[in-house]
């Protein structure tokens, strides 16, 4: 199974590399914030995640359930992808932008340019629009 979980993943260390490179510092996996985001920048009241298409249940190419204990892994997805949607409404309700940068935006068939990526992400945390999503093509 090509699958992702956990910490200081390479999509994320992508995000966190392109995103240092562009100038933005961040904290990571604040503790302090609902669903300890991957990166967290105050400056610009922003946090992201970087989300791995499996673990997310991504409507994408990357995403594919198990065939054997098939009821066992939806269960487990479906209860990643419940705590998602708390998450992100914790962090709106205490006044946090929030971005998804999926993986299928860093790897695969569909992935978008590393140049386009940070161009696309610094424009989201420069401007004002509450939330932000950013997944392969
Ligand atoms: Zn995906």
């Amino acid at each position: 199974m090509r699958a992702i979980k956990g910490r200081n993943t390479t999509p994320e260390l992508t995000v966190r590399r392109e995103l240092h490179a562009a100038g933005f510092r961040y904290r990571l996996h604040s503790p302090a914030l609902p669903g300890k985001p991957d990166l967290a920048l105050p400056k610009y009241r922003a946090v992201i995640f970087v989300h791995g298409c499996f673990w997310h249940k991504h409507d994408c190419p990357l995403f594919k359930v198990p065939g054997e204990r098939r009821e066992s892994w939806q269960a487990k997805l479906d209860a990643n992808v419940a705590r998602d949607v708390k998450v992100v409404r914790e962090l709106r309700e205490r006044g946090w932008r929030v971005a998804m940068v999926w993986e299928c935006a860093l790897r695969g068939v569909g992935r978008i340019p590393r140049s386009q990526l940070t161009a696309q992400l610094s424009a989201w945390l420069r401007g004002t629009a509450e939330t932000y999503e950013l997944r392969g093509r």
